[in-house]
């Protein structure tokens, strides 16, 4: 019964006497180690059992560091064979002297938690180190700077990378990834590390090389590697990137403070050119600083009622008309005053606060709207990261719902960054917001630059021509023909011109002439408050006089 049960017995078992002679050992025990059935009797010594078993001779088996649950009495050991398996062995000492222990070959269990631990460690698609195996890294090779020694981190971007997903497909973006992997890793030798941050975002980190020369060689290397095209399934795809850099000791001592140097040094080398290389400056910190500050503010000023609207008159100039007003954004800072948009908007961009913003926009916007008189539209200024939400539509729909306006009096202007993010989400928002009969205008035209292409993928109702040509127009004969060209172009797609920015007579008189419809600026009013709209209609088209309704109570601010 016993004997068969030690044979059954799945681990090895072996117990050895005071003298360290075998007193008994089962089938399993010689099995793991290789031993011939001999030395499984009685009275065998340990020495002629760890010289007869081929997995042992050999210099190249060695035990792990002990177990953290080993006693005085007992003890556990891992030993690598030379035949590359795995054997845990727990030893217990007996009173009398002698031992007993257990065996077991953990090879596929160790194969198995070693595939886990890399799993939890890199990435899995490049099988590149992730952000903790980096961290880890850097924390590593810190000491080595108290001694003189520098250390780059570097932090890429990939230019133009959604784009390649958004066209060629997933599995494209998801080869174009590794290829991205496998071209860094021949950019840097073999002591650098290469991480996956996630997304289209990757570091190096590099050390033992003079910095800063070293780490700005390698962001020109890697930059280089990266712009040459990609052959993806037999289909080229051009992406690019971006570089930043921090080095310890200068930039900071500890991991994370590097890390997020070198994300701000990309961040300052993204706004200012793809394709770029910037290095972390302590300027970065304050400025991140002044951000946050004002991004706080803006949250408050959002839910405190800090925003307005001002309207600016939309003019037809023959005969001179109010047709509609444009809502501009106002922040009304506690301590700043009146705050710019463009000081503002592009913030509330970068932080999505413009989707809860926007919505708070079209809100007020409409609801004034209702208070003026009904052949006079408003328009209101919608940005990409409105449409990249994805529920610019509701938005909408909820604001005219509430409002009571008629969807035909509502105008979103959008630029072209709304068409070059995602055309084809941004063409179907677009289509589903004319179903319900708002208007669409295409504004700030000419300052982008495949323009004509996004004019005939939508029916826009109306192009708004930048102010910029109108300020050259008299001087430089080239901004008045494409002023002129524009409005050819508008009349032959059947869309409206407006020109925006006419100050003086002389420009609404090229406008005139230039064919344009209608013209929006100074010449005709400052965007004024809501309060004031009324009696620039009655002053502009000598409608009549103001009744100064409704609009006096805000839209109060809008949750996300
Ligand atoms: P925009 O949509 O092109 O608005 C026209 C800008 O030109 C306004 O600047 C207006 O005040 C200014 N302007 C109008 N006539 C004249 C003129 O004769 N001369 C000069 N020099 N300027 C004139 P503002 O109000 O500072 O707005 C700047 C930009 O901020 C807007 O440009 C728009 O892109 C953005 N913005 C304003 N309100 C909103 C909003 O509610 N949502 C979003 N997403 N963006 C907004
Ligand atoms: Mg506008
Ligand atoms: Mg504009």
């Amino acid at each position: 019964m016993l004997r068969q049960a030690l044979k059954d017995l799945p681990l090895g078992l072996c117990i050895f006497d005071a003298d360290d002679r075998l007193l008994l050992a089962n089938e399993r025990y010689l099995d793991i180690w290789s031993l011939p059935d001999a030395l499984g009797c009685p009275g065998t010594s340990f020495a002629q059992i760890m010289a007869a078993s081929p997995a042992t001779e050999s210099e190249a088996s060695k035990a792990r560091a002990p177990a953290a649950t080993d006693t005085p009495s007992l003890r556990r050991r891992e030993w690598l064979l030379r035949d590359g398996r795995t054997v845990e062995v727990a030893v217990r000492r007996r009173p009398d002297g002698g031992c007993v222990a257990l065996h077991e070959d953990v090879t596929e269990q160790r194969r198995i938690a070693e595939q886990l631990t890399h799993l939890a460690r890199h990435d899995a698609l490049t099988g590149l180190a992730n952000r903790q195996v980096l961290v880890e890294h850097i924390d590593q090779q810190l000491p080595r700077t108290h001694r003189g020694e520098a250390m780059a981190v570097l932090c890429l971007d990939l230019d133009r990378f959604k784009a390649v997903n958004d066209t060629l497909g997933h599995a494209a973006g998801d080869a174009l990834l590794r290829e991205v992997a496998a071209r860094l890793r021949a950019s840097v030798r073999g002591s650098d590390l290469v991480a996956r941050l996630g997304g289209d975002e990757f570091a190096l980190l590099q050390w033992g090389v003079p910095q800063p020369a070293a780490a700005n060689a390698l962001a020109r290397r890697v930059i280089e590697a990266l712009g040459q095209p990609f052959d993806i399934n037999g289909q080229r795809a051009h992406i690019g990137a971006t570089v930043g850099i921090a080095v310890a000791p200068f930039d900071g001592g500890e991991a994370e403070v590097l890390m997020r140097g070198a994300d701000l040094a990309l961040y300052h080398a993204k706004t200012e050119a793809r394709g770029t290389v910037r290095f972390f400056e302590p300027e970065m910190d304050a400025q991140a600083l002044r951000r946050r500050g004002l991004e706080a503010d803006l949250r408050r000023a959002l839910q405190g009622g800090e925003l307005r609207l001002h309207y600016q008159p939309q003019v037809s100039v023959d005969p001179l008309r109010v047709t509609g007003v444009e809502a501009l954004l106002r922040w009304q800072h506690p301590q700043r005053g009146l705050v710019s948009p463009l000081d503002f908007v592009p913030l509330a961009e970068e932080t999505g606060l413009i989707v809860p913003i926007g919505r708070w926009v079209l809100h007020e916007a409409t609801r004034q709207a209702t208070v003026w008189p009904a052949d006079v539209r408003v328009a209101v200024n919608v940005s990409a990261a409105q449409f990249r939400g994805g529920r610019l539509l509701r938005d909408v729909s909820e604001a005219l719902e509430a409002s009571g306006l008629d969807a035909s009096r509502l105008e979103v202007e959008i630029t072209e960054s709304v068409m070059i993010d995602d055309s084809r989400q941004a063409l179907e928002t677009l289509r589903s917001l004319r179903s319900l009969g708002v208007r669409i205008a295409m504004d700030d035209f000419g300052t982008g630059y495949s323009s004509l292409s996004y004019l005939r993928s939508f029916p826009f109702d109306r192009i708004k021509i930048d102010r910029s040509f109108v300020r050259d127009m008299e001087a430089n004969p080239d901004a008045l023909s494409i002023v002129r060209a524009v409005a050819g172009l508008g009349r032959s797609l059947g869309m409206a011109t407006t020109v925006e920015g006419v100050e003086t007579e002389g420009q609404l008189q090229a406008v005139r002439r230039e064919g344009c419809a209608e013209a929006q600026g100074y010449l005709f009013s400052r965007p004024l408050p809501a309060d004031e709209v009324m009696e620039m209609l009655a002053k502009l088209d000598g409608r009549e006089a103001p009744t100064r309704a409704a609009a006096t109570h805000a839209t109060p601010a809008l949750r996300p």
